[in-house]
């Protein structure tokens, strides 16, 4: 068990990476951050942070010395450097080196009994072409690393449009279509002994390939399959020896969960877990990765819903909080481009007339 006082080190910069640091330090922990040099809105919540390269090895291990345990929030953080620090990292670097492969990730969860979406890996144009054969149109082609937010993904609706496509220079997979009814994730938290905890899943809406919406309760769909889907994400988490948090997105359809993709982190719907859950998502992972007993999961009003705040929508932002039921949460990012999240607004809404809120 860590002990209060003690220092958690959190590789990457970003909101979740400040989210887990608020938490952190309302458990007594101090935070150093790890982050390439460019715009790290943990700094702005943390003790320390150190600006250097992943591939900085001295920095690296001087980073992990200074900490008594090392999690992260970023899952494109290159896996090969961090073996060197594996024992202080929780979770440990072979999660992270499966999550951040499309191809890997999908085979990982079909070896364990999981279904993903129909995929065919694609390096080549005859690949390309061979994988529309086989899946049928439309069909979309990802970068097998390092997109997110629907970038790096090409929506094919025809072989024409295959042969006539750009192909990107890196390995990709081609994902036959899922016709589904709605997207909810499965998200949990493992400590080292075993014990899990999950979330109830959120139904999870996107606009432009970016998550735009989590509500709670979702579809009925989303009930009838979440025991499947849980089974399944336990058994990645125990396969893994998983430590920290973890999430699995899935398409409810009418076969069944299909998994679409995992992160080896905390996730954007589950947002709404830090006003909307007795323990958020974030805390849970500071509470697993220092060996304290997890805290309750269960949502604590009848209906949450968050939305993210994309873009330059950030100016106006502080117009929800007119909505008393409103929570704000701005990331303190500087620059607003379309696409970017901003910050995320979270609702707990109770029926009309009831006053017990
Ligand atoms: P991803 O980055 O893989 O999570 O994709 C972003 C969003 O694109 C997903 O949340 C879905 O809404 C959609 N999408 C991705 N892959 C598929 C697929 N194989 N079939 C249908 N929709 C998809």
């Amino acid at each position: 068990m860590i002990k209060p006082g003690g220092t958690i080190g959190i590789l990457g910069g970003g909101q979740l990476g400040r989210m887990l640091a608020i938490s952190a330090a309302q458990l007594g922990y101090r935070v150093i951050a790890y982050a390439p040099a460019g715009e790290a809105v943990i700094a702005q919540v943390c003790n320390e942070y150190i600006a250097a390269d992943w591939h900085d090895a001295d920095a690296l291990k001087a980073f992990a010395d200074a900490c008594d345990v090392v999690t992260l929030e970023f899952e494109n953080v290159p896996a090969a450097p961090l073996d060197a620090i594996a024992d202080k990292l929780a979770p440990h670097p072979r999660a992270l080196a499966i999550a951040q492969d499309r191809l890997a990730e999908k085979r990982f969860v079909a070896d364990l009994g999981g279904t993903p979406a129909p995929f065919h890996a694609v390096d080549s144009r005859a690949d390309l072409l061979a994988g529309i054969e086989a899946l049928g149109t439309p069909a979309i082609l990802k970068t097998r690393r390092d997109g997110y937010d629907g970038k790096g993904q090409w929506r094919i609706g025809s072989r024409e449009e295959a042969e006539a496509l750009d192909l990107p220079d890196t390995p990709c997979i081609l994902e036959g279509f899922v016709q589904f009814e709605c997207e909810f994730s499965v998200i949990l938290a493992r400590r080292a002994d075993g014990t899990v905890a999950f979330w109830e899943s959120s139904q999870n809406g996107h606009e432009d390939g970016i998550l735009a919406r989590s509500t709670l309760p979702g579809a009925a769909i989303i009930g009838q399959q979440v025991s499947e889907a849980r089974k399944l994400a336990k058994a990645v988490a125990d396969k893994l020896d998983y430590v920290g948090v973890l999430t699995l997105e899935f398409f409810a359809s009418e076969s069944g969960p299909i998994f679409n993709e995992m992160a080896p982190r905390a996730h954007n719907s589950g947002h709404w877990t830090i006003e909307g859950a007795a323990t958020s998502q974030f805390e849970n992972q500071v509470r697993a990765i220092c060996g304290l007993p997890l805290g309750d999961t269960r949502r604590v009003a009848p209906r949450v819903v968050m939305e993210n705040v994309i873009g330059p929508a950030a100016a106006t932002a502080h117009e929800a909080l007119a909505d008393p039921a409103a929570h704000l949460h701005l990331y303190g990012k500087t620059d607003s481009p379309e696409g970017r999240k901003m910050g995320h607004i979270t609702r707990l809404e109770w029926p009309e007339g009831d006053t017990s809120s």
